[in-house]
């Protein structure tokens, strides 16, 4: 027993909250003061100087990637691999939870998980079939309804009727969802919490089982629970009291999912005899850095009140970079990774973050065209791209035949004469008769409802599922997936589409299984899934975080949302614009201003040595030109703390008016074209030439078209005569 060892490293307030002796406990500090740390200590702390069995303790991290960092460092802590302990999100401890007892749930052994995208799918196909006006409940909103009431503990019975007609019909669509998941099986991310509690709530033997395992329970970023996963924690722990929570009221940043700041409060009066620990100093950022991050989270109302300091190096200042449109700014911040990596520094200590997820595009043809290799957290995943969605639901259907959702993907994919007309007839008679599109199908093709032609597809499409899944019987998990690919016709299917679309699909198909072929399932002492069963649960759950090559070393981008948690030496915040950040729904309203605010401030809070912080002067934005004002949020930081990045002579600063230009400038581009040259372009018509920049293939000139309105034009391809 070394407890130096596990003491080491850590400063005063540290120590005391790693070897605390009370219960419950709460780590409220800010960023980058140590508090994951604190909590990997407090692990190692409990089995080697408390000696926990490691079987007695469950953490919970905000995402896989956490879940997997924290096991690492407890077991080189350690020196030797801890089986038996629980760590992961709440969504994956939930999945394993329902696995092991599907029984008592009244959930099909089988059951499938049903990421959001799915959800949506469902949703929008249910209101089709209830015949319901979709453009006063639209699918977003009816399925944001149906997550908001789950993650609140509600069930559709549980709602009183409406005499609001809107609201009676989102209540009626929500029980008849909830009919359509039990029927094919199927759970979504918040079922999955609302079952986990169900699961504790009403089966006694359950939770006094539970609550004598997990003698101690711990959780990061717990200002990030919500109603659901509180309840729940306080179910396992209201015996033992052992609750142990780190957390930061300003990195609350999920409110618009449900998340609640009061559990930290909550908490505070539910376990009363809990230890506080507050700590203060922060060891990621540079003192500059970490000032911006305090001016800015100022502005906010109503906050727990902590200051963080530093007595690190004061670092260069934040640079503030102004893109004349989205592409400068892109290319700007590739630039900066090019310079990052000639020092020698590693690619992957620099980190590209953004609001939405529809900016990482323009990033990733930069870094592509420039050969840097990049990774892309969240958006779309691989295990989200249609065509791999595809394949998994073949694998699915074949697995399970109930599985609607899988149905739906492929009963027409690749495209075998099945017409809207045959499909709203079996889901008319499988509504009509409670049973699932695939018992539905069956009966179909028995009867004489159907023409023909499409009884005729409709068996063969039932017959090919048949076959894959008698020939998935055998094999191993990487030639079940091939063997189910190769069948479905998906290869040639895609190999038929034109250009680089169909053959990245190709790939990513091959890469499918590859990823069978990785894939490493330790089933648990505990539960006993099948591992075609894990892989698909994994597939949905996890969609892998992240990307790509992970022994690569590539530049990171996610959304500021997926960087909590996380550190980078070099750090972008990109699209600081208003409108974008803080977003256009977030203006008008303090509560949401107020958490897109503490986003910034954990954007802010990433960086560990170098922060930029860019904006664009016109951003495409869903198909049109916008020109935003750069985000209040700029304005909160110091001026003093930043400077302005100017490239000087290689960028000349865009005149949007189109007289000015005409007027004054003179300068000659690329070809000759002069601003206020008159040219005409074969699809865009007349305009007025307003800029232009770059020399050579990447010269570009900015004309304001008479019909369309001012557009960026590559010299190199865009045909443009004088006028
Ligand atoms: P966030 O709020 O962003 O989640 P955090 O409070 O969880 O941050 P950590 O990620 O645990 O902070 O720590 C931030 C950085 O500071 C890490 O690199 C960590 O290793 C380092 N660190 C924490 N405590 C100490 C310490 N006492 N001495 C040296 N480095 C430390
Ligand atoms: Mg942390």
């Amino acid at each position: 027993m070394d407890i130096t060892h596990i003491l080491d490293g850590l400063n005063d307030a540290q120590r005391d909250a790693v070897s605390g002796t009370e219960k419950a406990a709460l780590i409220l500090a800010g960023a980058g003061s140590g508090k994951t740390r604190v909590l990997v200590h407090r692990v190692a702390w409990l089995i080697q100087v408390e000696n926990v069995s490691p079987y007695a303790i469950l953490a919970v991290t905000f995402t896989n990637k956490a879940a997997g960092e924290m096991r690492e460092r407890v077991q080189q802590m350690q020196q030797s691999p801890v089986g038996g302990m629980w760590i992961g999100t709440f969504h994956g401890i939930a999945h394993r939870l329902l696995r092991m007892h599907a029984q008592q749930l009244g959930l099909p052994d089988a059951f499938q998980v049903l990421d959001s995208d799915d959800q949506f799918r469902m949703i929008k196909r249910l209101l089709k079939s209830m015949n319901v006006d979709d453009s006063r409940w639209p699918p977003r909103q009816v399925q944001w309804y149906i997550n908001a009431q789950k993650d609140e503990g509600r069930r559709a019975k549980h709602i009183a009727p409406s005499s609001d007609h809107f609201e009676q019909k989102m209540q009626d669509i929500y029980a008849e969802y909830e009919r359509g998941c039990i029927r094919s099986g199927l759970v979504d991310f918040a079922e999955l919490l609302l079952r986990a509690h169900e699961l504790l709530r009403d089966n006694d033997e359950i939770r006094q089982h539970y609550q004598q395992r997990f003698k101690h329970v711990l959780v990061d970023e717990f200002q990030d629970t919500n109603t659901i996963q509180y309840a729940w924690l306080r179910l396992l722990t209201e015996e033992s009291e052992n609750l142990y929570v780190v957390g930061d009221d300003d990195q609350s940043i999920y409110g618009w999912r449900g998340a609640k700041i009061e559990n930290i409060h909550r908490f505070q009066k539910d376990y009363p005899a809990h230890k506080l620990v507050k700590l203060e100093q922060n060891y990621r950022s540079t003192s500059t850095i970490l000032k911006a991050a305090n001016a800015l989270i100022v502005n906010n109302d109503g906050r727990m009140g902590k200051e963080l300091w530093t007595d690190g190096e004061e670092g260069e200042p934040i640079s503030l970079y102004s893109g004349f449109n989205d592409q400068d700014e892109a290319r700007f911040v590739v630039d900066r990774i090019r310079d990052w990596a000639s020092k020698g520094h590693a690619r992957a200590e620099a980190a590209i973050l953004y609001r939405s997820n529809a900016q990482s595009r323009l990033f990733e043809e930069y870094l592509m065209a420039a050969g840097v290799p990049y990774r892309v957290y969240g958006g779309q995943r691989f295990f989200e791209r249609l065509e791999i969605k595809n394949a998994l639901a073949y694998l699915q259907l074949a697995t399970h035949h109930e599985n609607d959702a899988a149905f739906e993907r492929i009963v027409n994919t690749p495209t075998r004469g099945l017409g809207t007309r045959t499909l709203d007839i079996i889901r008319g008679s499988a509504r009509a008769e409670q049973i699932s599109l695939w018992q539905a199908a069956v009966q179909l093709c028995q009867g004489d409802e159907l023409t023909g032609r499409a009884s005729n597809a409709l068996s063969g499409f039932l017959n090919l599922i048949k076959q894959i899944s008698s020939e998935m019987a055998a094999g191993n998990l990487h030639e079940q997936v091939e063997q189910a690919i190769v069948r479905s016709g998906l290869i040639e299917f895609h190999k038929k589409e034109k250009g680089e679309k169909g053959e990245a699909r190709v790939e990513n198909l091959e890469e499918l299984v590859n990823a069978a072929r990785q894939f490493s399932y330790q089933a648990n002492e505990d539960d006993s899934l099948s591992e075609l069963d894990a892989f698909l649960a994994n597939a949905a759950l996890e969609a892998g975080e992240a990307q790509g090559d992970e022994s690569e070393d590539c530049v990171q981008l996610m959304t500021l949302h997926s960087a909590k948690g996380l550190e980078f030496p070099l750090v972008f915040m990109t699209g600081v614009e208003e409108g974008l950040f803080p977003s256009q729904r977030s203006v008008d309203d303090v509560a949401k201003l107020e958490e897109e605010r503490r986003l910034a401030y954990v954007g802010i809070t990433r960086a560990m040595q170098q922060l930029y912080i860019t904006y664009a002067e016109s951003r495409r934005l869903h198909g049109q030109e916008n020109y935003p004002m750069p985000s209040r949020f700029i304005r909160e930081i110091p001026s003093e703390l930043m400077q302005e990045v100017r490239l000087g002579t290689k960028v000349s600063r865009p005149v949007v008016n189109a007289h000015a230009a005409t007027s004054g400038l003179q300068k000659k581009a690329e070809g000759g074209f002069k601003m206020g040259q008159r040219v005409s372009h074969g699809k865009f018509g007349e305009g007025v030439v307003l800029n232009h920049e770059g020399s050579g293939a990447q010269a570009r000139v900015q004309v304001n078209f008479a019909a369309v309105g001012s557009k960026w034009l590559m010299l190199a391809y865009a045909k443009l005569d004088k006028l």
